[in-house]
């Protein structure tokens, strides 16, 4: 631990420190204003200038409240017409890593991860752009999409799973999702129309899939969605060994508009980054991708990569400012989870 990072460690031991003797000074009345200050506060000096998508996601913009129970099939998949236009969404493919690749858009992001047998593949973008951007991109950088061997899903959402069931089909890959995930698949068969690959791997907490040597650690972090995956992984930079963070879930996609159930959604979303944090830190990750640009910023990222030369590599932060990543979350759900608690103090006053 170097020391800004114990300097750092210490500030967000002081600020909960903080916290409880605001809540000890009001003779035990908590100041749920002053608590949730505190919280906000947290964030956004973790945040910085480098995690300031993620903090402005979690912590400033208003939140999806309810339960999404529709069940109606896409505009884009009714009328392909539909669709956005490809100047909201393409981007082109990078190669990130000796062996991690960009194959994803503006927005949202797949990763594809070689290996000597073959590619695991990290979620799939939309029906619409998937083949243009998956395929073709992976044309592009000279990887052969039949390679594709195994697609890890962070989750359900259509901008995730979106080409799944066509790479499914097309190519015979493997698919891994959480285990509640597959249920919503399967429970809203017209909102996941053409994007509902067949039930495969169901992920564990800890599954390694393994493929030519190389291995994808899963993580289960219940919150954005019930069967959210995240995972550590390596990767090589000019050869020399890098650890990854990947974080498969970011905004408040659950039910929190009422205390019950929001309170313990909070906790869950809460506890599956502080569990993050900890698997991160175990493994000394040094870079944090996501699977949205807004978060990992990795758009812009691969733009700089073409202007590296000998300089360090625009992905990789080091160990603080990955911890730093699940410090903006976890505040940022507390500080939400906090006005929901004095909503319930209010009311049952
Ligand atoms: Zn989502």
């Amino acid at each position: 631990m170097n020391s800004r990072f114990a300097l750092y460690v210490g500030a967000a031991a002081l600020a909960s420190t903080l916290t409880i003797a605001v809540a000890a000074q009001s003779g035990g009345k908590r100041d749920f204003d002053a608590e949730y200050r505190t919280a906000v506060q947290t964030a956004k000096d973790a945040a910085g200038f480098q995690w300031l998508g993620t903090l402005v996601r979690t912590c400033l913009l208003p939140q999806s409240g309810g339960e999404n129970t529709n069940d109606n099939v896409p505009d884009f998949v009714t009328d392909p017409a539909k669709a956005p236009p490809r100047d909201s969404w393409y981007a082109e493919p990078a190669k990130v890593f000796d062996d991690v690749y960009f194959v994803g858009g503006k927005i949202h992001s797949s990763w594809a991860l070689t290996t000597r047998e073959g590619i695991i593949l990290i979620d799939t973008l939309f029906p619409y752009n998937s083949e243009q951007l998956i395929a073709g991109g992976m044309q592009k950088l000279g990887l052969d999409p039949k390679q594709i061997k195994y697609l890890i899903i962070s989750h359900a959402h259509t901008d995730h799973i979106g080409g799944a069931e066509i790479i499914q089909k097309k190519y015979g890959a493997r698919v891994v999702m959480g285990a509640p995930d597959w249920d919503t698949v399967e429970k809203y068969p017209n909102r996941y129309k053409t994007m509902a690959p067949k039930r495969d791997i169901v992920a564990t907490d800890g599954m390694k899939i393994t493929l030519g040597g190389r291995t994808v650690t899963i993580w289960t972090t219940p919150g954005h969605t019930p069967g959210t995956l995240s995972y550590t992984f390596t990767a090589l930079d000019r050869g020399r060994m890098v650890n990854i963070a990947y974080s498969g879930g970011t905004a408040f996609n659950f039910v929190n508009n009422t205390p019950n159930p929001g309170i313990r959604n909070f906790q869950t979303y809460i506890d599956s980054q502080k569990k993050m944090a900890q698997k991160a830190a175990a493994v000394h990750a040094t870079v944090l991708l996501s699977n949205h640009s807004e978060f990992d910023d990795a758009y812009n990222k691969n733009r700089m990569l073409a202007g590296r030369g000998n300089g360090p590599h625009p992905y990789e932060v080091g160990e603080e400012w990955v911890q730093r990543y699940f410090t903006v979350m976890q505040n940022c759900a507390r500080a939400a989870q906090i006005r929901l608690e004095q909503r319930q103090a209010t009311a049952t006053n």
